[in-house]
C-alpha cells in the first residue's frame, strides 16, 4: 500500500492587514511522516502551522485533512493536536490530571481514562510521575507531559511548534531521540516547526524550507544538503563555501565558470545559462581535498583547484576545521582527524581541490 496524503494545502495565503505573510502555499503531508517546517524567524512557519490547526483562518486557500475540507472548522473539530513551545500545562492539576484532561472532557469512563493515561505516561517515560505537580518537573519532563497530553487524544496529526526551544542543548538532543521513538511507536504524523537546521536534519523524513512566506525547497535532509536548489538553501542547511563567478561556457553536461583567477568545471544544473551570466558554486567543507602545494594533487584528472594558505586551524576532536585563504574566497575545509595526527599548520601553502560533481551550480 502506498502512503497517502493526510494533510493537503492548496493556495494557502495569509495576510495580517496589509502584510501578506504566506503566499500561495501548496503542500502535501504524507501519512506517518515527520515533516519539518524550517526557516528563519518571521518566515511564516508558525502561522502555517496555526492555519493547519485551525487557530488562524486563511485569507485564501484550502486546508484538507484526511480528505475533508476543514478550512472553516474550529480547532476542536479537526483531527489534530498541538504541542506548544511553552507547554501550556495546567499548574493547578498534577501530571495525571493534565494528561487526563481531554479525555474527561469527552466523558470517557474513569477506568478507561486511568488505563490510557497510564499507558501514555509509560510511553513518555513518566510512569512514576502521575502525582507530581507541574512545578516539580524539569523542562524536559514538562515537555513530555505536554506530549502525552496531546497524544492521549490519538490525533491523526500532531503539530509541534518549537517544542524543544526552552530546553538546553543536551536535553534537546535526548528529546529529539525520544520524539523519534514516540513517533515510531505511535505512527502519528508529526508536523514540526523549528528554525534550527540541526533539529530538522536529525528528526525529519522531509524538510520544507521556507523563506519570506514561500516554500524555497522540499526534500529529505540528505537531498537538501547534497542538492540545494538556491543560495538560500545552500546557506541555511549546514556550512558551505560559496564561490561567485560568471559562466564562460555552458554545455549539456558541464558548465565552465570563471572565478576571476581561473576557470572551474561544474555539472550543468538543468537550466541553459548565458555566457557571462553571474552564478555561484556551493561546495561543502568536507567535499574539499586540501594538500600541501609541494605535493601532487590528491585527486586525479580534471579536479578543480585553488591555491591558498592555511589561515586558521580548529581542532574539534574527531574533526579539524580549517580556514584556507585563497584569492577568491576564504574556504572552510573540514577534515577528519588522521590517525597519525598529521595536520596542516597555520601559514602552510596549500592547494584546495574538488571534483566537479562535488560542487552545486546556483543561479542568482
Ligand atoms: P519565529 O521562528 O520567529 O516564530 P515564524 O517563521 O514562525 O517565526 P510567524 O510567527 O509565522 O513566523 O510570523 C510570520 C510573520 O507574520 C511575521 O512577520 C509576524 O510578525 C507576522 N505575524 C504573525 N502573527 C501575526 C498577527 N497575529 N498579527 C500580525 N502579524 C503577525
Amino acid at each position: 500500500m502506498t502512503a497517502s496524503n493526510i494533510v493537503e494545502l492548496y493556495g494557502v495565503t495569509k495576510a495580517f492587514g496589509a502584510l501578506t505573510v504566506l503566499h500561495d502555499i501548496d503542500l502535501n503531508i504524507v501519512e506517518g511522516e515527520i515533516l519539518t517546517l524550517l526557516g528563519p524567524s518571521g518566515c511564516g512557519k508558525t502561522t502555517l502551522m496555526r492555519i493547519i490547526a485551525g487557530f488562524e483562518p486563511t485569507t485564501h486557500g484550502r486546508v484538507i485533512i484526511k480528505g475533508a475540507d476543514v478550512s472553516n472548522l474550529p480547532p476542536d473539530r479537526r483531527p489534530v493536536n498541538m504541542v506548544f513551545q511553552r507547554y501550556a500545562l495546567f499548574p493547578h492539576l498534577d501530571v495525571f490530571d493534565n494528561v487526563a484532561f481531554g479525555l474527561r472532557l469527552k466523558k470517557w469512563p474513569k477506568d478507561r481514562i486511568r488505563e490510557v493515561v497510564r499507558n501514555m505516561l509509560q510511553l513518555v517515560q513518566l510512569g512514576d510521575y502521575g502525582n507530581r505537580w507541574i512545578h516539580e518537573l524539569s523542562g524536559g519532563q514538562a515537555q513530555r507531559v505536554a506530549l502525552a497530553r496531546a497524544l492521549v487524544n490519538s490525533p491523526s496529526v500532531l503539530l509541534l511548534d518549537e517544542p524543544l526551544a526552552a530546553l538546553d542543548l543536551k536535553i534537546r538532543h535526548h528529546m529529539l531521540a525520544e520524539l523519534k521513538r514516540i513517533h515510531q511507536e505511535t505512527g502519528t504524523t508529526f508536523i514540526y516547526v523549528t528554525h534550527d537546521q540541526d533539529e530538522a536534519t536529525i528528526l525529519s523524513d522531509r524538510i520544507v524550507l521556507m523563506n519570506g512566506g514561500r516554500i524555497e525547497q522540499i526534500g529529505t535532509p540528505e537531498e537538501m544538503y547534497a542538492h540545494p536548489r538556491s543560495l538560500f538553501c545552500a546557506r541555511f542547511l549546514g556550512e558551505t563555501n560559496i564561490l561567485d563567478g560568471a559562466v564562460r561556457a555552458c554545455e549539456s553536461e558541464v558548465t565552465y565558470v570563471d572565478l576571476g583567477t581561473g576557470t572551474v568545471k561544474v555539472p550543468t544544473n538543468g537550466t541553459a545559462l548565458a555566457v557571462g551570466q553571474k552564478v555561484s558554486l556551493a561546495i561543502r567543507p568536507e567535499a574539499l581535498q586540501v594538500c600541501r602545494r609541494a605535493q601532487p594533487a590528491a585527486t586525479e584528472g580534471d579536479a578543480n583547484a585553488l591555491e591558498g594558505t592555511v589561515e586558521d586551524v580548529v581542532f574539534m576532536g574527531s574533526r579539524v576545521l580549517y580556514s584556507i585563504r585563497t584569492p577568491v574566497e576564504t574556504l572552510k575545509y573540514q577534515a577528519t582527524r588522521s590517525v597519525d595526527g598529521v595536520m596542516l599548520a597555520q601559514g602552510e601553502e596549500v592547494r584546495a581541490c574538488w571534483r566537479p560533481e562535488a560542487a552545486v551550480l546556483l543561479t542568482h
